[in-house]
């Protein structure tokens, strides 16, 4: 298990996680990802 840098999808910043739990669409903060489905409307 290594952890790794990954961009927030919404915001850009820096996230800190390990290799294991990275998804396809991953979010600094709960916000992000609220704010972020309700861009996505398609
Ligand atoms: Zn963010």
């Amino acid at each position: 298990m290594e952890l790794i840098e990954i961009k927030c999808e919404h915001c850009g910043k820096d996230i800190h996680i390990y290799d294991s739990y990275v998804k396809e669409h991953m979010y600094c903060t709960i916000g992000c990802l609220e704010s972020s489905s309700m861009d996505n409307t398609y």
